[in-house]
């Protein structure tokens, strides 16, 4: 992948504001912050386009660090990248094993086809998709602000040591879950606490597991408000982490305390490679996810499962939806806020409505009681193995406690509509 840097990049004129040296570089239609799968994938559609599209990130390598148990529906990727390079892959994962706290694993039957990535390379690949469709890309650069005058926004960037100015149509805020560039453009884009699950995860060696087997382990001491993961890495290796929100959390220790204890406990002796600390938003998607010239993709606009807590998928067909419609408007003359409502319409009909009821799902899911999940795991280990669905888990689920019902009724009322009528009505590559 060619990176440029400054010297790659038209100056269009210098001078002084408010007693800084202010270098203003010459303007593109859109500008994507933050080359995450989000941000790849809106600057690869807006590229596919025709528009001029720049790229920055501020991390100096694209992909690194990674802060992501790195799982995602084989679907997801082919959607994309078709055959992926297999560098980009991992493992391959096609069973699901839940516990309950009590320890009682219960493997359901065969209805996932997955993958484990490893983002490092995956990421890349994403952005040398937008780089071949025409999208500039600079890395090492973060966005420090902006600024609208004349229908522009004017994104102040630090890149090779300098403060540059440089004009754009349209801006794209990928910038994850610590996302400023909403905030920038007058949204409110902040996450309550208690939406927020604190991640902590090593990627562990030397471990005795199956490798094409995910398992989620539920608990109240172990990860109170989230779930416990092992994601298999090949050769020995495993993602190992958890999350958990604080508030719920009957001891006022950190995620990575939660995680240590854990660990050691099920992989004494495990060699550690990595570690990584993130969070997650489990809740819905921002109200509002655009504004003059500006949309909002991925984490940076909360769209994110909040039952599984995966977000890259979801994030590329934001990316690829949003940058679309950001790079229509802006052949068509018109990036106002009310012309790029589209986007939001847009997401909400198509994903934002099935994250609405994982919603519902998750509030239950992750508030039910350490007895109701070792219940449940007791029942579903008593089935036979093609028996053990997840739709069998979620009905036992609501076996071990009828007030579950209650709760649980809105979800199965919108499930047929949102998993029927979800169909993805923008044309993927
Ligand atoms: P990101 O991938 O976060 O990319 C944002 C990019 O913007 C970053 O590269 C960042 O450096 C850059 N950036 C930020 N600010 C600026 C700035 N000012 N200027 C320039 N660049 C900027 N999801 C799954 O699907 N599967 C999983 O197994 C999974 N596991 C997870 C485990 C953990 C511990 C955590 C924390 C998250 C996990 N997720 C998982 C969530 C997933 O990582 C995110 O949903 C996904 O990365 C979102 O993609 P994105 O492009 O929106 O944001």
């Amino acid at each position: 992948m060619k990176v440029t840097g400054i010297a790659g990049i038209n100056l269009s004129h210098s001078g002084w504001e408010e007693g800084r040296a202010l270098i203003v570089l010459d303007s593109y239609d859109i500008i994507v912050v933050g080359a995450g799968p989000a941000g790849s994938c809106a600057a690869w559609r807006a590229a596919l386009e025709g528009l001029s599209v720049l790229l920055i990130e501020k991390e100096s390598e694209i992909g690194f660090p990674v802060r992501c148990a790195e799982g995602i529906s084989q679907r997801g990727v082919h959607a994309f990248l078709g055959d992926p390079d297999p560098r980009c892959i991992s493992a391959s994962i096609n069973r699901v094993r839940l516990t309950s706290p009590e320890g009682t694993s219960v493997v359901l039957a065969h209805e996932l086809d997955g993958y484990i990535l490893d983002r490092r390379v995956f990421d890349k690949a994403l952005a040398e998709k937008a780089e071949s469709a025409g999208a500039e890309i600079l890395t090492g650069s973060p966005a420090l602000g902006m600024k609208r005058s004349n229908e522009m926004w004017e994104l102040t960037v630090n890149t090779a040591g300098s403060d540059v100015v440089i004009p754009a149509r349209g801006i794209v805020a990928a910038d994850g879950i610590e996302s400023i560039v909403g905030r920038w453009a007058g949204l409110a884009s902040h996450t309550p606490v208690r939406r927020m699950e604190s991640c902590f995860q090593y990627t562990l060696a030397d471990l005795d597991i199956e490798q094409n087997v995910i398992e989620m382990v539920f608990g109240s001491k172990i990860s109170p408000g989230g779930y416990s993961w092992i994601f298999p890495k090949g050769e020995g290796k495993a993602n190992v982490g958890l999350g958990v929100i604080r508030h719920v959390a009957p001891e006022k220790i950190t995620a990575r305390d939660y995680l240590d204890r854990w660990v050691e406990d099920r992989f004494p002796g495990a060699r550690c490679l990595r570690a990584v600390a993130g969070g997650v938003i489990v809740g819905k998607t921002l109200y509002s996810i655009s504004s003059d010239g500006v949309i909002l993709v991925g984490d940076a606009a909360h769209q994110i499962n909040p039952l599984s807590g995966a977000g890259i998928s979801s994030g590329m067909r934001a990316g690829w939806m949003g940058g679309g419609i950001l790079a229509e408007q802006i052949a068509a003359g018109d990036t106002s806020a009310r012309a790029l409502k589209r986007y939001d319409t847009m997401w909400k009909r198509t994903l934002g409505d099935l994250q609405e009821n994982h919603l519902r799902l998750a509030e239950v899911v992750l508030n039910m009681k350490d007895e109701q999940f070792n219940k449940l795991a007791g029942e579903l280990s008593l089935l036979p193995e093609k028996k053990r669905t997840m739709y069998a888990a979620v009905s036992g689920a609501v076996r071990t406690s009828p007030s579950l019902l209650l709760k649980l009724a809105g979800y199965f009322r919108n499930w047929r509509s949102v998993s029927s009528g979800s169909g993805y009505p923008v044309t993927l590559p």
